[in-house]
């Protein structure tokens, strides 16, 4: 039988993924659409297996502005799936039919859901779905996909559209418009198929460049479009591209006029009465600090580190070192292959691994949090303040997951729709010290600051300001010029979240960071083992005659204005790379020839001491926090900023703003507190932030956006 395929399409926050798993239970494949950081999603039916069903990016429209966007309806034009499933949010109906409007112009037969039928219900509301169907001339089937109700007949139903010829050709606008549209359509009849000309006359109308180019079209052939779109713009006193924006709407208006049986309309009370508290003025934040505290108190600080705790002592302190160490020596296994295996990969992937019960827990929080509605409004709360420095509100959750942990953090950015939003957001959110950062304050604050209380707290304060501070400075430069995307988000109804669909969305970025820590990790720390095992004749010595010490005492000049460029520092912050927690374990080795120090490294206290001044000492503090995050942390860079050119900017942006840091702080700090003379490092340190602060409230050139255009124009 030949495989079927049904696209399931629909708008942000429709329903589409309850929608998805309902169909294909755990057989999903989850991977990116090639050349962009959306995500792809795809499974079989679980009822039929010779059935795939592909999710779509959650778009509002086919207009060629936003990845996601170009994503789904190239997908739709050249893959040409055998049916779409339109899943329709039926409490935000006229939004939503604005997709269905274009998705039926493709040529591909599609079946709309009209999903929350449970809601709508509720909300006293009710449709003729007959009529609907009748009025787009598709399918209609009720589902809610909260109760499981009518979804394996909306998947039947797209089942036996495929196998239909396809007859339908979009929907009939206005007279004088359709008269445009078929003198287009005759002018390029014998360069698509005949189901595909609607779509490419329509898009030819709005002069979409991307179809333009792929068509190409003769100048002559151009030029007699261009008549005819002039001469209907003229008819209807508008640009094209709103004449088919209006029509749309115009028609979806007449629709819900015919469909909509009218019955007096109360809104959902209790989620409006959420909402005038959750998002009050005065209240959002309060309630706000007051959720995310309750959930980093459950995941960070109660629940889930009780099960870090006994990943790190437990399983990958004792249970795991010992039985593969056992086996090693049964085996006979030569001595740096043991040394290998225990100390290179068990301890760095290990110590990675150890994250993973916080994460859990911190994960099912936040799935909490998407589905019962809650985020969308915190997103919406937070836009309000994040734009004022060129963040989306949704870059919210990526740093505060990243007070966990960095490579979740990261990878939390990809619900920001915006590009240049995501970009940023993963360029900054590692600022944040996450928790294997925290030995470093300890050990720092333990050796120089034994008595002050400032030093941890002043740590989240320095990640926070350089966010803010990167935000104001990176929008004004070329790669992130232009106004923001205006924020468009339908705030869903409060629900009681569906179990099923929290397991899978945590066990989807599990699985995700278990990947990465199991890769990026294994490969470093096998490198970092090597070269801090052996020197350059690759003879076996001790770490401070290794090539990691070479390195060391090679690159520490660098760090030297910074006031702690000693080979030892320099090579802790090498294995920081790997982990961060491995800069106490370095100094262990380093500075007092231990293989193991306590958390806080007390045993180098003295040592460190005699080394550095306290001045010098937080500012290796502040280079560590800020400067790039560890390899698994780039990785997941990598992984939502695509190229390596950009994770090369990113990490670049990193290290450079933790130097400059570090460099200000260490030689004013030397100036002022050791009262040391004022000399040349002093000098450059004052004009540094001279610079930084005429480069903070310099106007920036202001450019407008295409796609900001467009929507004004929406
Ligand atoms: P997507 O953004 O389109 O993938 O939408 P989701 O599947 O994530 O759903 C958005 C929100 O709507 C979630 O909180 C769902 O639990 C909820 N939801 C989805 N379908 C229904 C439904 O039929 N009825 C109700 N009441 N809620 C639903």
């Amino acid at each position: 039988m030949k495989r079927v395929t049904i696209a399931l399409a629909g708008n942000p926050n429709s329903g589409k993924t309850s929608i998805f798993n309902e169909l294909t239970g755990a057989t999903q494949y989850v991977g990116n659409w090639p050349g962009v950081t959306v995500e792809k999603k795809e499974g079989a039916l679980k009822k039929n297996k010779g059935v795939t069903i592909q999710d779509l990016p959650g778009i509002y429209s086919l207009s060629p502005y936003s990845p996601e966007e170009v994503v789904a309806r190239n997908y739709l034009i050249q893959e040409k799936p055998d049916a779409i499933l339109n899943v329709v949010d039926a409490t935000n109906i006229e939004r939503n039919l604005y997709l269905t409007t274009q998705l039926v112009d493709i040529g591909v037969p599609v079946v709309v859901a009209l999903n929350m039928m449970d809601l709508m219900k509720k909300e006293g509301q009710q449709l003729n779905l007959e009529k609907l169907s009748y009025g787009l001339g598709v399918p209609v089937v009720g589902t809610s996909a909260l109760k499981g109700k009518g979804i394996q007949e909306a998947a039947h139903e797209a089942i036996s559209e495929a196998g239909r010829e396809h007859e339908f050709h979009g929907l009939t606008y206005d007279k004088r418009l359709e008269a445009a549209l078929s003198q287009i359509g005759e002018i390029i009849a014998t360069k698509t198929e005949a189901k595909q000309l609607r779509w490419y006359s329509i898009k030819l109308f709005e002069r979409d460049e991307k179809i333009q180019a792929e068509f190409l079209v003769t100048e002559e052939e151009q030029n007699a479009i261009e008549e005819i779109i002039f001469i209907t713009e003229k008819i209807f006193g508008d640009d094209s591209e709103s004449i088919i924006v209006n029509e749309r709407y115009n028609f979806i208006t007449q629709l819900i006029k015919l469909a909509r049986i009218d019955t007096e309309v109360p809104r959902n009370k209790r989620s409006d009465w959420i909402d005038k508290v959750v998002t009050n003025r005065w209240l959002a934040l309060p309630i706000f600090a007051f959720v995310m505290w309750l959930v980093y108190y459950v995941s960070i600080q109660t629940i889930g580190t009780m099960g870090t705790d006994w990943m790190n002592d437990v399983f990958f302190g004792e249970f795991v070192p010992q039985h593969i160490s056992t086996l090693l020596v049964d085996l006979q296994v030569a001595n740096w292959l043991q040394s290998l295996i225990l100390d290179g990969i068990i301890a760095g992937v290990g110590a990675v691994m150890g994250f993973l019960p916080q994460l859990v827990v911190l994960f099912l929080c936040l799935a909490f949090l998407e589905d019962c509605g809650y985020m969308s409004r915190i997103a919406f709360v937070m836009d309000r303040l994040f734009r004022k420095f060129g963040l989306s509100g949704k870059s919210f959750i990526p740093m505060l997951v990243a007070t966990g942990c960095g490579v979740p953090g990261i990878m939390a950015s990809r619900t920001i729709e915006n590009e240049k939003d995501r970009r940023m957001t993963v360029m900054v959110t590692t600022f944040m010290p996450c928790s294997a950062k925290l030995p470093i304050i300890a050990l720092i604050a333990g050796a120089f600051f034994p008595k002050s209380s400032w030093v941890a707290p002043s740590a989240y304060f320095v990640g926070i300001t350089a966010i803010i501070l990167s935000g104001i400075l990176l929008k004004k430069t070329k790669l992130f010029a232009g106004d923001p995307a205006p924020f468009i988000m339908e705030l869903p109804t409060y629900h009681w979240p569906k179990i099923k669909g929290m397991l899978i969305q945590t066990w989807d970025r599990s699985k995700a960071f278990v990947k990465k820590a199991g890769t990026i990790i294994f490969v470093s720390s096998i490198l970092i083992w090597f070269t801090s095992n052996f020197n350059f004749q690759l003879a076996s010595v001790s770490e401070d005659k290794s090539m990691l010490a070479a390195f060391g005492n090679l690159f520490a000049f660098i760090f030297r204005p910074l006031g702690w460029g000693n080979w030892r520092a320099t090579v802790g912050t090498i294995t920081g790379l790997v982990a961060k927690e491995n800069v106490v374990n370095t100094f262990g080795i380093l500075y007092g020839g231990m293989s193991e120090v306590s958390e806080n490294g007390k045993e180098v206290w003295p040592m460190l001491r005699s080394s550095f001044t306290p001045i010098a000492g937080y500012s290796f503090l502040l280079f560590n926090l800020l400067c790039a995050p560890c390899f698994a942390a780039i990785g997941a860079m990598h992984r939502e900023l695509l190229t390596w050119k950009w994770t090369a900017i990113a990490v670049g942006y990193q290290c450079s703003l933790a130097y400059v840091v570090s460099f200000v702080v260490f030689q004013l700090g030397d100036w002022l507190v050791e009262k040391s003379p004022f000399g040349f490092g002093q000098a450059l340190a004052c004009a540094v932030i001279l610079a930084i602060v005429i480069a903070l409230v310099k106007k920036p050139k202001r450019e407008k956006t295409e796609r900001f255009a467009y929507l004004e124009a929406e």
